[in-house]
């Protein structure tokens, strides 16, 4: 048996539909002068096709020099109205894979401007991270290391409260109807890079709990929302002081409890 080395590996990442792709003169995913959410969607659209199935590793095969080029993807979807299925609705797909089901705007097209992901901008987010501090779906807070896949940094964003609103486009969203939250709890981020749970080892993880953090982890569950302690909110405050605030705290703490206690700097 031989293998191939294929310069192209992301040709072993998508399920091309030769009928459902389009011709595009002149504009080329390859392009580096384009816009990222341009090239993502003319590679989807004159690689993958309409029928045709991708995976997020095809586009940052394919276009390795855009950081998260399966986020710039994902945005065709609320932004450009392109539609694309997943394995959530579409049992024949696995979880890493998408079927591209209509190819929206032709964002390479001059004139087609691109649109702000999820209509809430730069100044927004800035806002709404500096307000919460910490991701408010699981606690996590920028920079420590992420409790999900791939366990980078943690990064914070903004969310909305109710994840479907974000598809209703062009509406406006208030700092009040939005939240921080990490990449991993992000509803928008999870749809293109979402690693699937084990399930199974996800219950057998749950026997680890004493009785009453199950029960607790149960309430959480069943109001489909987590609530944070004192000291949760308290860790996430004292972690974003800068050094010299951290080493005044600590001071504070010592002055407080005595030196017995252990709040050393
Ligand atoms: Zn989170």
């Amino acid at each position: 048996m031989t293998t191939t080395f294929s310069s192209e590996p992301w040709r072993e990442h998508i399920d091309r539909n030769p009928r459902g792709v389009i011709e595009v003169s002149g504009h080329s995913w390859r392009d580096l002068s384009l816009g990222s959410r341009a090239r993502a969607a003319l590679f989807l659209a004159t690689e993958v096709g309409e029928g045709g199935v991708f995976t997020g590793l095809a586009l940052r095969y394919a276009i390795p020099d855009v950081t998260e080029i399966d986020r710039r993807a994902r945005e065709l979807r609320p932004l450009h109205a392109w539609k694309t299925a997943s394995y959530k609705t579409d049992r024949t797909l696995r979880p890493e894979q998408h079927r591209l089901e209509v190819i929206g705007d032709h964002l390479w097209l001059p004139g087609i401007r691109a649109r702000r992901p999820s209509g809430i901008s730069r100044v927004q987010v800035r806002r709404v991270v500096e307000r919460d501090g910490y991701c408010k779906v699981c606690g996590a807070v920028a920079g420590m290391k992420d409790p999900f896949p791939p366990y980078g940094s943690v990064v914070l964003t903004a969310g909305h409260k109710e994840p479907a609103m974000l598809a209703q486009e062009g509406s406006r969203l208030h700092d009040d109807d939005l939240q921080a939250e990490c990449a991993g709890c992000n509803e928008q981020a999870q749809q293109y890079t979402g690693t699937p749970e084990d399930l199974p080892r996800l219950a057998q993880d749950t026997r680890r709990l004493n009785r009453a953090d199950r029960q607790q982890l149960k309430r959480w569950v069943q109001a489909g929302k987590r609530d944070f302690t004192l000291a949760d909110t308290l860790y996430a405050r004292i972690h974003r002081l800068t050094a010299p605030e951290r080493a005044a705290f600590l001071a504070e703490m010592r002055r407080i409890y005595g030196a017995a206690d252990g709040w050393a700097a």
